[in-house]
């Protein structure tokens, strides 16, 4: 028997192997083995089981990694589709598909010392006193790692072996599984009665899940639930897993990596929990050692856990059979990845939910407009819950004019009149307040007043930011830092008066600080967030009533909730209105929609205050009045006028080098390139080439293409083909990005 491999190093191409016979009947479609390739020993996968080979002196496979195949074929096939579709090498999306604790050979099961206590016979022996210390630890809890009895007892394992030299314990090496949730006591807890619209959504999921399950060719069935910040969406998604269960199957939930707080994961491990307390719910994402991914996925493969929670990779998890998915936030842009292979794991969701009959729910307060778009034309089905649970209200939302706020002001002012009296409002009723703007560092960028110079990262097109703390300048693309110059350094000017301006979170901390000496004040952003622990002790402190003020950026805009919060200010709301993107209306509207609905969580109706300078931007006033469905219907219209997204597909060809012009030279000759081929897409858009927004970044010069047209599959195909026959200078790199979510 032959076997076909796709190797790590991405060559595109598959190699053929000999299975020796000491390997027989180890190697299957989707294991993972070592082989020679040249002089070196590389790692691969098997795609394929073949009888012949087109090559002559096959060499052997040299050893089969792991007991079980590590990618099923159902996991296979949907790289293969990745591969495809995101018009990458096969062997880049077969890579993503495994955490890379589990493609390494080394990360393997952890083993410890484990004591145990033997039958006891009729004769107890009087022990010394240290030893029947330990012993008494030891008889209580039956059997415990070695180290943590030394360190219970304050002993030595010297003492332990005693023990063991008596016959009462036996010492024994064994596996054992690193849990990154160990010290965590979680109480079970009990589904709750559904209030009508959270039972219509589950009925309808149920029923859908039940038909799938009797039909044997179903149709994909995929939901899109539509519920205001508070409806009880993870209730109706907790239900919808028990089912799956019910039914013997297993089942994923996608979170965005940002909202996997402790929080999150404790609201689905306490509902899970089998006999032996054991949980049936295993994380993954990228605050985990690599031991504990390691052990975490091997639980899943082996099938002792049942539904997985993690971040964008953990659409791979290897469950089986499958019955839900579940994308939670499913209009966040982190869902998509920005290097190759780029997918977007929502996407990858639904078509593993058709490969594997299984039913997708999508759930969002503020959906993507490609997700309503798909319920308008019955892709998806749409599932609505229009109401926070125990009757709470929205939040009162008040937009602010900044440019009244700024009037008879030196410069531009951080907090209004109004938001300043709010604060202190809450102050001294005792309600906390939540901050938010999504830029951190103390000012945005240094500017010379006379001679108008602003300091640039020397490797990319952008102001670098002022951190105070620090003292420092720094690049928030590339991570650039350096000094802060005591004088303009336009050598022509030279003036020692130069000026910070636009406000980053380090400056509202402060700033706040002065106007309330009295309230005690958290930031929380990248800056402040650099350990494991960081984000866990900020929000228990927040949570326990110790912090007033929690000042942060896009960190804090979801997923908590805090009974005690009844005010959230926005310092700058249209940031982010005015990025080169065609969706920063949409993000911005998504975001302040986000935020807002942190406040108002508890007895006490919410307050928001939106400072804005465009106050009559569409995005704010439809934020304002919570109308999702008002703000999808407006911004349709322009998307539909300039053919973007949703009605049309866009792949983004980003070229970069270092020589300018020789990059621009070579983006103008795939243009060419393309129009040559393209023309069988009728609906084509090809626009560009034109200087990415950001025309430096890191030091490469970038330009780019966009091509829009409804059949991206197809498109997909053809540039794979072109771009396998292109030839580019050297120093020129092309990337492709199917769907985009970001055109930096
Ligand atoms: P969402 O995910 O839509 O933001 P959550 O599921 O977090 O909303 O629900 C908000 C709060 O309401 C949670 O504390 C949750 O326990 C509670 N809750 C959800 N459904 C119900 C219900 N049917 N009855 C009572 N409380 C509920
Ligand atoms: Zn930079």
């Amino acid at each position: 028997m032959i076997a076909r491999v796709s190797l790590e190093i991405a060559l595109r191409k598959e190699f053929d192997y000999l299975i020796p016979p000491a390997l027989a009947g180890q190697v299957e479609v989707g294991s993972r083995v070592q082989v020679p390739f040249g002089p070196r020993k590389i790692l691969g996968c098997v795609t394929a089981l073949v009888e012949e080979s087109a090559r002559a002196n096959l060499k052997p496979i040299l050893k089969v990694i792991g007991a079980q195949t590590l990618v099923t074929p159902k996991v296979l096939k949907l790289a293969r589709w990745i591969g495809e579709y995101y018009c990458c090498a096969p062997e880049t999306a077969l890579k993503s598909v495994l955490p890379e604790a589990v493609r390494k050979e080394a990360s393997g099961w952890r083993e410890r010392l484990f004591v145990r206590a033997l039958p006891v016979g009729s004769e107890f022996p009087k022990l010394p006193k240290r030893q029947q210390e330990v012993w008494n630890i030891i008889e209580e809890r039956r059997e415990l790692p070695l180290q943590e009895l030394v360190e219970l007892a304050e002993t030595t394992a010297a003492t332990v072996r005693k023990l063991e030299d008596r016959g009462l314990i036996e010492i024994a090496s064994e596996i054992s599984e690193r849990d990154p949730y160990a010290r965590e006591h979680i109480l079970p807890s009990q589904p709750l009665p559904l209030n009508p619209a959270q039972s219509a959504a589950l009925e309808k999921i149920k029923e859908a899940m039940d038909k799938l399950l009797s039909t044997p060719n179903p149709q994909p069935s995929t939901f899109l639930l539509h519920g205001v910040t508070g409806s009880g969406k993870t209730e109706v998604y907790l239900q919808a897993l028990a089912h799956a269960l019910e039914q013997g199957k297993g089942a994923i939930v996608l979170v965005p990596e940002i909202s996997l707080t402790p929080q999150t994961v404790e609201r689905f491990k306490a509902r899970f929990t089998s006999g032996k307390l054991q949980t049936l719910v295993a994380v993954l994402h990228s605050h985990l050692s690599a031991g504990e991914r390691h052990d975490e996925w091997h639980k899943i493969r082996q099938g002792r856990a049942r539904i997985v929670i993690g971040a964008r990779s953990a659409i791979f998890a290897p469950v089986e059979p499958l019955g839900l998915i579940i994308v939670d936030e499913e209009h966040e842009h982190t869902y998509k990845q920005e290097e190759a292979p780029r997918y977007h794991a929502r996407d990858v969701a639904i078509m593993r939910g058709q490969m594997e009959s299984a039913v997708v729910v999508l759930g969002s307060a503020t959906p993507s407009l490609e997700s309503y778009y798909n319920c308008k034309r019955g892709k998806f089905a749409l599932l609505e819950l229009p109401e926070r649970v125990d009757d709470q209200k929205m939040p009162h939302v008040r937009v602010v004019d900044m440019h009244q706020a700024a009037r008879g002001e030196k410069g531009i002012p951080i907090f209004s009149p109004q938001l300043k009296e709010a604060i202190a409002q809450r102050l001294e009723r005792k309600e906390q307040t939540i901050l938010f703007l999504n830029r951190r560092g103390y000012s945005t960028s240094l500017q010379c007043p006379k001679c108008g110079e602003v300091v640039q990262c020397p490797n990319c097109s952008l102001a670098l930011t002022f951190h105070r703390q620090e003292q420092k300048l720094a690049c928030h693309i590339c991570g650039h830092t350096e000094k802060v110059p005591s004088v303009c350094p336009n050598v022509k000017c030279k003036n020692p008066a130069i000026r910070f301006a636009g406000a980053g979170t380090q400056r509202v901390e402060e700033t706040l600080a002065k106007l309330f000496p009295n309230a005690r004040i958290k930031r929380m952003d990248a800056d402040t967030m650099k350990r494991k622990d960081d984000y866990r002790k900020v929000l228990g402190d927040f949570r326990a009533g110790r912090t007033d003020i929690l000042v942060g950026t896009q960190m804090i805009a979801k997923g908590l909730h805090f009974p005690n919060v009844t005010l959230v200010g926005i310092i700058y709301a249209d940031l982010a209105l005015h990025q080169p993107d065609f969706r920063a209306g949409e993000r911005t509207f998504q975001l302040l929609t986000q935020v807002a609905g942190r406040a108002g969580r508890g007895d006490v109706e919410g307050e928001v205050f939106v400072q804005a300078f465009a106050p009559f931007h569409p995005a704010i006033q439809h934020a304002r009045r919570h109308d999702f469905i008002g703000f999808y219907e407006q911004e349709m219209e322009f998307r539909e006028q300039l053919k973007y997204p949703p009605v049309s597909r866009a792949a983004l060809l980003t070229l970069k080098g270092h020589n300018e012009e020789k990059v621009k030279f070579s983006a103008e000759h795939l243009k060419r390139e393309l129009e040559k081929v393209l023309g069988e897409f009728k609906d084509l858009i090809l626009s560009g080439p034109a200087p990415a927004p950001l025309l430096r970044a890191e030091t490469f010069y970038r330009f780019q293409i966009m091509l829009r047209t409804r059949a991206m599959s197809k498109l997909s195909h053809t540039l794979a083909k072109i771009i396998g026959t292109l030839t580019l200078p050297d120093d020129v790199t092309l990337a492709v990005d199917i769907d985009p979510a970001d055109l930096g």
